[in-house]
């Protein structure tokens, strides 16, 4: 593609964009397929001779955005509710364009050095200590992962070099965290070769909040079978309810216990979406005690803006990771000294220029605007829960801290009768869904079934999140009147 084409077709592109941006809120939010519809509607095999690109444009307008699920939609409030912003998408372009591989300093000192920087600001943004070190990985599933590792290299049982398998000498290890924690800490155990047995989940206080008490019983129980503590995981802001742990509180047994035992236990805080909020000073609070752990995870593609992916991970010590998965071939050795060489800090090799369009966002929006805007999410979803306060039939199902709301219908006449609520909640999310006016998530909370409405699209107006309430209302009246439930 020469450079006159690329203009003619880039203009075409970010034209596509723009008007896609613009009238995403008029499209279906959740997409209206059946399976295999799309693939069905495109060519099984690959084309001999070019074809024109706007050829290849008009089959994403016609066969693939029906078959989007509109993550960009000022209706989608299922799962966590993200923005593609403007200065983000703009520099996801920029990144593609530069195609730069960060994989040492040298193979493009900016990427590396801005990486550093941003996620300096970012530390700025939430108010955390100096001195944290970052970095950029593609989720926060990822971050976990290597934080593990991390814990798993300060455990000094020599697993880098020896492994797990077939090791009498090596006690089984175990990572403490909530029963509402995501399940990326039971994957990140899994891949670390501890399995799903070398997570402990601990109960939570009636606010889904880790219980501290409960889990320095759960340790102590282990202790007397022979397990050695690993790792602590509380979340800020939980996947369900967004409850958020108490950290200084896990902090404190976590010194207590080194104390006493003699060994390392890390201390790994999942904030992935709720971590956010710190940047509002008001709700600072929801990392008091962070700056205890050793390290930290929070995801800018969930509640700051950027485009899915961008996952920061904070340490307290880098050493730990660069122990855990320095590997340097000859062909990757360099003279370069005081720098930092991010493929030492994880698995991956090959590094994506993701700082770019997450340094773009925080410029655009600028410190006040980042926060105006999460404190915005925030009193939507006081209006949400005081709409459910309000609603004879409804019933909030847990506090609301952020910007997420759980609720169900609990409507007099089907009486105590949980059976009957679970079919009226799901009949009821089901329409609310099939109508691709508006999409919202369920979840369980003590077995019971809870619709999810999360804010945090910058496309939700107030107008907007009325008009949502008032298509949750007339299908709650509709499966009502069909005897669901
Ligand atoms: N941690 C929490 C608390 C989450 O809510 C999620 C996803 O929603 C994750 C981790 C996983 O995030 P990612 O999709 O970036 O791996």
């Amino acid at each position: 593609m020469d450079a006159d084409a690329f203009r003619r077709h880039g203009h075409a592109v970010v034209d596509l964009i723009a008007d896609y941006l613009e009238g995403v809120g008029e499209r279906p939010v959740l997409a209206q397929v059946r399976p295999g519809e799309v693939r069905e509607a495109l060519p099984a095999t690959p084309p001999r001779a070019p074809e024109p690109f706007d050829a290849a444009l008009d089959d994403l307008e016609r066969v693939l955005l029906p078959g989007i699920t509109h993550w960009n939609h000022p209706a989608f409030h299922a799962y966590f509710a993200i923005t593609g912003s403007g200065p983000g998408i703009l520099g996801e372009a920029l990144s593609a364009a530069l195609n730069v591989n960060g994989m040492l300093w040298r193979t493009s000192p900016s990427a590396t050095e801005l990486e550093e920087l941003v996620l300096d600001w970012l530390r700025q943004l939430l108010g955390l200590p100096a001195g944290l070190r970052a970095i950029v990985t593609d989720s926060a599933s990822m971050s976990t992962m290597l934080a593990l590792a991390a814990a798993r290299e300060q455990a000094g049982l020599d697993v880098r070099q020896r492994g797990l398998a077939g090791r009498a000498d090596v006690p089984l290890l175990r990572i403490y965290t909530s029963e509402h924690a995501h399940s990326s800490v039971e994957k990140a155990a899994i891949t670390l070769g501890l399995g799903r047995d070398g997570v402990r989940t601990v109960p939570t206080d009636a606010q889904h909040r880790l219980d501290v008490t409960a889990l320095g019983e759960a340790v102590r129980e282990d202790l007397r079978f022979g397990y050695r503590p690993l790792a602590f995981v509380p979340t800020v802001g939980t996947t369900s309810t967004t409850s958020i742990d108490p950290v200084g509180a896990v902090a404190e047994l976590r010194d207590e216990l080194v104390a006493e035992l003699g060994h390392p236990i890390w201390l790994h805080v999942d904030g992935a979406y709720g971590g956010m909020a710190a940047i509002c000073p008001e709700l600072r609070w929801v990392l008091d005690g962070v700056e205890r752990a050793d390290s930290f995870v929070t995801n800018p593609h969930k509640w700051l803006f950027t485009p899915i992916d961008c996952s920061a991970l904070f340490v307290r010590e880098p050493a730990w990771l660069t122990r855990a998965f320095s590997l340097v071939p000859e062909y990757l050795t360099t003279d370069d000294e005081g720098v930092t060489d991010y493929m030492d800090w994880g698995v991956q090799l090959g590094r994506r220029f993701r700082a770019l369009k997450l340094w773009l966002v925080i410029r655009y929006f600028g410190a006040d605007g980042l926060a105006a805007r999460i404190r915005e999410h925030v009193a939507q979803a006081q209006r949400v829960v005081a709409w459910v306060e309000q609603h004879p039939d409804l019933e909030l199902m847990a506090p609301a801290p952020l910007s997420t709301v759980c609720f169900r219908a609990a409507p007099e006449d089907l009486g105590g009768d949980e059976d009957a609520r679970r079919r009226l909640n799901r009949a009821w999310l089901a329409r609310i869904n099939a109508t691709g006016e508006a999409y919202l998530s369920h979840t369980e909370l003590d077995g019971r079934y809870v619709l999810r409405l999360a804010l945090g699209n910058l496309r939700t107006t107030d107008e907007r999140l009325s008009a949502t309430l008032a298509v949750l209302e007339r299908e709650l009246t509709t499966a009502r009147a069909a005897g669901s439930g």
